[in-house]
């Protein structure tokens, strides 16, 4: 900034000189006489010597100098234009790159209560649009900033210059001071309504976005149901309604210049009236004048850009309050100032009374009160909506208990650093997202320098080596958006693959109740049950076997625990869970 700075004042000087030579310009060779100075009792002994001097010059000898100055005063204007511009942009861009990696950060930092509260398209626009905006007005909006004030008391001294010294009259002095005001006033109004408007294109443009994703993420569906004219028709309304409002604000920034313009020509046309009658009437040098009309021309120019860069700052502030909206936004989730990290367990893990809502809604956990040792398996059952998910997301800390405490070997784990404490867990869920990257990549996600001996090692237990050596490239073949390339059982087969990887020592598990074929099914259960081993498990069970199996069992209904004890005791006391039983594990496992 300071090197743009330093070379926006030696342009602007640049160009401040080379309206100068106007005067010698107009004054000795075009009109044929000398330059006059009226007022000269108070003229500088050096500016004197100066018009002296030009004056006594041959005139062909002057044009030439003249010719060769204004084309190296050009080509030192331009040279420095050119660096301004470079620089500034560099500043800008800078600003961009940080402010978008910041908010990324933050993004990634945020709890899953603000996920469930934005819309995608929504956050992205942040990140893309309201980013460029920010940009924008940097790039554009501090160059004027910083230039147009500079080049503003630039011709402003040159006018007074000429006031002072070529004696032009107070009246063509008032008439340009009149005519500033006139352009900026409507300027202000204008940007004040582009704030506004800002706002609402924002809102379109994050519609747009949302609308995309959804398509595009659920195109089968979209295809499926011929509802591609219904999406289309919904895309081109939001899309229309963008397109007015960018209109809108592209009217009111247009609209701008010619405003500004056509004021300053008014007053411009009675100057040249006033002053033009004085250098007929001999009272005023026409050079004199002629560099007057120029300066004052070349004032109008900041005073435009100024008055605009006040609606472009406008909209910048509207983008800049949004992305600070989320830059600003409290982690629900966080480290506390004193948190430790977490290096294994030793004993057990317990919730102890643990109630939870959602963002103040009603209570979804109630009372809970359990605790699992160190290496044995929780199954949580319970209908659909019961609050077993919940219930889970609690001890990656996803989400903190309203009530009560999770405790890791009698600690609250609000007291463990939570990256540490995540380190601790592996989570296989029925939604198994995986990235757009290749197989080894994504069975050891976040570790890009993990040896593929490890990595092919996971797969085999995981079940999944002989199908990744099937495909193209093998583990390095890409498995495109979500692992769209792969099928259910494959992809569920990696997401095993990779909490295996991580080889955590507590283990979440949400059994997927979608149906795979047999064969399938029977490779992943067997991925699942040597992933299960020697850990602490959570495990959301749909399936007889892992209830069979597990150390503990809990029923939960409506967020509370009803029923628990294994199997075989629950099974006798013929209550919730024999219910359950009866509908849920029996009846698949007779399939
Ligand atoms: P389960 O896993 O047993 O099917 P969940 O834990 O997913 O049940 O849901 C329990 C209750 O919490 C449901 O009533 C559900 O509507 C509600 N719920 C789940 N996720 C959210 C959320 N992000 N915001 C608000 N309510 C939620």
């Amino acid at each position: 900034m300071a090197i743009a700075l330093f070379c926006m004042i030696v342009s602007s000087g640049m160009g401040g000189v080379s309206l100068g030579m106007i005067i010698p310009l107009v004054d000795n060779i075009l009109a044929d006489r000398t330059i006059s100075i009226p007022g000269s009792q108070n003229v500088p002994e050096f500016i004197v010597d100066l018009v002296n001097k030009v004056n006594s010059v041959p005139k062909p000898v002057l044009l030439n100098w003249l010719v060769l100055i204004v084309a190296l005063i050009f080509l030192i204007k331009e040279l420095f234009l050119f660096f301004q511009t470079y620089f500034m942009s560099k500043l800008g861009q800078s600003v961009l790159r940080d402010v978008r990696l910041a908010i990324y950060k933050k993004l990634l930092a945020l709890s899953n209560d603000f996920y469930s509260t934005m819309q995608t398209g929504a956050l992205v626009s942040r990140v893309t649009f309201d980013v460029g905006i920010i940009v924008n007005s940097i790039t554009e909006g501090l160059t004027d900033l910083l230039l147009q004030p500079i080049q503003l008391v630039m011709y402003l001294a040159i006018l007074i210059g000429i006031k002072v010294y070529f004696s032009i009259s107070w009246v063509l002095i008032l008439i340009t001071m009149l005519v500033f005001p006139l352009i900026v006033y409507p300027v202000i109004k204008i940007g004040k309504k582009l704030r506004k408007i800002s706002t609402s294109t924002q809102e379109s443009m994050s519609d747009i976005n949302s609308l995309l994703f959804e398509t595009i993420y659920g195109i089968g569906v979209v295809k499926s149901f011929t509802a591609e004219r219904y999406q289309i028709d919904k895309f081109q309304t939001h899309n229309y309604k963008y397109f007015k409002m960018l209109m809108k604000s592209v009217k009111r920034l247009a609209i701008i210049s010619p405003l500004g313009e056509f004021v300053g020509v008014i007053c411009m046309a009675i100057v040249l009236w006033f002053g033009g009658k004085e250098v007929v009437e001999g009272r005023l040098s026409a050079g004199a004048f002629i560099a007057f009309l120029a300066a004052l021309l070349s004032l109008i120019k900041p005073f435009k850009r100024l008055s605009r860069l006040y609606g472009i700052n406008q909209q910048a502030l509207a983008a800049i309050t949004r992305v600070f909206k989320i830059m600003d936004r409290e982690l629900t989730v966080k480290d506390r100032s004193d948190a430790i990290a977490i290096v294994g367990f030793k004993n057990s893990i317990e919730f102890k009374d643990v109630d939870f809502s959602y963002m103040q809604g009603p209570l979804v956990l109630k009372k809970i009160k359990v605790s699992l040792p160190k290496g044995k398996i929780l199954a949580i059952v319970g209908l659909s909506g019961a609050g077993k998910s919940t219930l889970v997301s609690l001890l990656p800390r996803f989400y903190d208990p309203t009530v009560g405490s999770v405790l890791i070997d009698g600690r609250d784990i609000r007291d463990f650093k939570v990256s540490s404490l995540r380190s601790q867990i592996g989570i296989v869920s029925q939604e198994n997202i995986l990235f757009n990257d290749s197989i080894r990549n994504n069975i050891a996600f976040g570790k890009p320098k993990a040896g593929l001996d490890d990595i092919k090692k996971t797969a085999k237990a995981a079940n999944a080596h002989d199908f990744i050596m099937k495909m193209p490239n093998g583990y390095d073949t890409f498995i495109g958006d979500r692992g769209i390339r792969l099928s259910g059982g494959e992809k569920q087969r990696i997401a095993i693959a990779r909490a295996l990887f991580k080889d955590p020592p507590i283990l979440i598990l949400d059994e997927a109740t979608s149906q795979l074929d047999s064969e399938s099914e029977r490779l992943v259960h067997e991925a699942i049950d040597r992933l299960m081993v020697h850990r602490t498990v959570f495990v959301i069970a749909h399936r007889l076997s892992t209830v069979e199996h597990a150390d503990k069992i809990i029923v939960l209904e409506s967020g509370g625990i009803v029923e628990s004890g294994t199997h075989a005791e629950l099974l006798e006391k013929s209550g919730v869970y024999k219910r359950l039983y009866e509908i849920q594990f029996k009846l698949k496992a007779a399939f």
